[in-house]
């Protein structure tokens, strides 16, 4: 009922660009805030306006930074688990789950191990987990070809670099328009390569956060929204071509000028990679794409269709991608274990 109560003023049946289009009426101001689309992995003139929320967020609250980064908001979860008796095994793939009837019963671990429980939690990604580990006569509505045929999220590419020196005039956080920045969209949009004209994002956070880098020294992130995997784009051979464009563009901003005279560490992250090393359905890191037919019921329920004690958490789930929404599965999911089990 509640949600029913706020669905006049979601503004899903228009874009985020059009929802702009009611508070600015330059095109420039209208811009500056779509960026946030991004999160999803969507262009502005296709994301339902219900997301113009973001911008929204971001401006009236501001952003908060977490000292040491993100990954002590996993740490900081492990330790409660450990805390309360539970077991984390790292470096421990699961091969598979393991069914009895139409129940899951436990999962077996690629070396071999088998561990039964009442109930299986999934937080692998979403289509990649479908195919890896549920063989396909057991999912209702997920066959291969089902799952090939949803709508996904654009990719990244990524530079995350290590440097002997602070930026101090930088701020923490830049984004950089393409010049025609609704042609880069599309053209991602599109599954195409992003050509020479192109958005990206910077991280300067050393200029907040002193514990990211030796003394004296700082990490400088990168990230780029390109097309996922469906492209066909071989970033094997583009990679070390399109690290140079954007090292170039990067050293026409202010400060980061001869930028490549200071990098002591570089990691290069391609869609491929994501795909192939992080095990994320067509590099598509935003998941699932957050188009209404993909949103709110019809996003994958945290309980999988067609079983009681088989549960799934993550971006590719209800009730969406991105940090906040992903905890806010995990919360529904551990309801759910709780009124069923106690
Ligand atoms: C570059 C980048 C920047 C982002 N920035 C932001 C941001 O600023 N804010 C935000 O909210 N979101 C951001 N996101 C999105 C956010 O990071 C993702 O939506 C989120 O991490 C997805 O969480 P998840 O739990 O669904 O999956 P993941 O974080 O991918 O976790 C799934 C885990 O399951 C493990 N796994 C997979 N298969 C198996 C198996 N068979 N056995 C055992 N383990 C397995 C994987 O190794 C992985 O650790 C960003 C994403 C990217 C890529």
């Amino acid at each position: 009922p509640n949600f029913l109560k706020a669905l006049p003023y979601l503004d899903a049946h228009k874009s985020i660009y059009d929802v702009l289009g009611n508070y600015y009426k330059e095109e420039e101001l209208k811009l500056s805030f779509t960026f946030q689309a991004k999160y999803i992995g969507m262009s502005p003139w296709v994301a339902p306006g219900t997301f113009s929320m973001i911008s929204y967020l971001e401006h009236k609250y501001g952003v908060f930074h977490i000292e040491g980064g993100l990954n002590k908001v996993s740490k900081v979860i492990s330790e409660l688990i450990i805390k309360k008796g539970g077991e984390i095994f790292l470096d421990t793939p699961v091969k598979e789950i393991l069914f009895e009837d139409k129940k899951a019963i436990g999962i077996k671990l690629d070396n071999g191990d088998i561990i039964e429980s009442d109930s299986v939690i999934i937080n692998a990604d979403f289509s990649t987990a479908m195919k890896n580990l549920i063989p396909e006569e057991l999912r209702n509505k997920y066959s291969n070809k089902n799952l090939e045929k949803k709508k996904y999220s654009c990719s990244t590419f990524m530079l995350y670099i290590g440097v002997d020196k602070i930026y101090k005039n930088i701020p923490h956080h830049n984004i950089i328009f393409a010049k025609d920045y609704k042609k880069n969209v599309k053209k991602i949009s599109e599954n195409k390569s992003v050509g020479g004209d192109f958005s990206f994002y910077i991280q300067n956070p050393s200029v907040t956060d002193s514990t990211l880098a030796p003394n004296g020294k700082s990490s400088v992130y990168v990230l780029v929204p390109v097309a996922n995997n469906n492209s066909e784009i071989d970033w094997e051979l583009e990679k070390d071509d399109f690290t140079q464009l954007l090292l170039d563009k990067i050293e026409k901003i202010g400060e980061f000028k001869g930028i490549r005279d200071h990098i002591e560490e570089l990691k290069i992250i391609t869609p491929n990679d994501w795909e192939i090393d992080y095990d994320v359905y067509k590099g598509a890191v935003f998941n699932l794409s957050h188009n209404i037919m993909q949103m709110l019921w019809f996003r994958p329920h945290n309980e999988l269709e067609g079983y009681k004690n088989l549960f799934l958490v993550g971006g590719g789930t209800h009730p969406g991608s991105g940090l906040p929404t992903i905890y806010g599965s995990a919360k529904i999911v551990a309801d759910l274990i709780d009124k069923k089990i106690g």
